[in-house]
């Protein structure tokens, strides 16, 4: 899955390339590709046509095209394999194109929906009062995000009976931290990854957040690099970025820190990746005598 700079740079090239233009024809190729949108596939290319594209936003992994006109937007599922393209049209059609989006200018270029595993796909919601598609209104604010709230992120897990790389994953409580982002914050942070929240302490939850954001925006540098071309995509896990990481995918190699040899655990079907002498696990008894402290 792409990690929230992936999707970042994406919405950047979209906001460039697409933004403020009017959609004059949506061809559907695949059926598939437009499944959530359950009114269907001449529907979902009906109701486009003739709208501007507003500006490309994003929360979290979520990007989405507000229609301007209405009070809807299309979110993009970009799933495994999905790509946003900008293509000229006599660019030959891309072996897995699903969807084609051709506008009503005379700039020579078209959006192109490719998604070779067909996870993905493009659908039409209504908007919350917030501007959000209704179906990501429970989406938490993600970290980049400027009105993201820093006390109240620590409050709410200071509140919960959970451990913290859990907790960085919970959509609900911050968005757009998965799982390669997530080991490397913490590893950063010093923080195993099954420490309790409920003992963090208001120092440790402002550094982990800025862990967070510093490997995000470095991230985002890195891609950013990129997306000031017509190409624009995303192709999930393998990113741009593999080569500045200092956790995710190291076992056996030297903690960049202290020299020992970083270890990987399976986790929630995933793995984590640490430090074991950087990042000490908890004591068993950690959470309950923090707790009655
Ligand atoms: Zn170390």
């Amino acid at each position: 899955m792409p990690e929230l700079p992936e999707v970042e740079v994406v919405r950047r090239g979209l906001e460039r390339w697409v933004a403020h233009r009017t959609v004059a024809e949506v061809e559907v190729l695949h059926p598939r590709a437009v499944r959530r949108h359950v009114a269907g596939a001449d529907d979902f290319a009906h109701r486009l046509k003739g709208h501007h594209i507003g500006t490309p936003r994003r929360r979290g992994k979520y990007l989405w095209l507000p229609l301007e006109e209405t009070n809807e937007s299309v979110l993009a599922h970009l799933g495994m394999s999905g790509q946003l393209l900008v293509q000229p049209h006599e660019t030959p059609d891309e072996k897995h194109l699903r969807i084609r989006v051709r506008f009503a200018d005379s700039l020579g270029t078209e959006l192109r929906f490719v998604d070779q595993r067909t996870f993905g796909g493009l659908s039409l919601h209504d908007n919350t009062p917030d501007g959000l598609p209704d179906v990501i209104a429970h989406i938490a604010r993600d970290p980049l995000d400027p009105l993201f709230d820093d006390e109240a992120f620590h409050q709410a897990l200071r509140r919960r009976r959970t451990t913290v790389k859990r907790a960085l994953l919970d959509q609900s409580l911050i968005s757009g931290v998965g799982n390669i982002y997530a080991d490397e914050a913490l590893w950063r942070a010093r923080v195993h990854y099954e420490r309790p929240t409920a003992n963090l302490t208001r120092p440790v939850t402002a550094e982990l957040l800025g862990h967070v954001r510093d490997v995000m925006n470095a991230a985002l540098a890195v891609g950013g690099t990129s997306f000031d071309s017509l190409y624009v995509n995303v192709n999930g896990e393998s990113g741009y970025f593999d080569r500045s990481l200092d956790a995710y995918g190291r076992e056996g190699l030297p903690c960049r820190r202290c020299g020992t040899p970083m270890r990987r655990r399976p986790w929630m079907n995933r793995s984590s990746y640490f430090c074991p002498k950087c990042q000490r696990p908890p004591r068993p008894s950690a959470a309950g005598s923090a707790a009655r402290a």
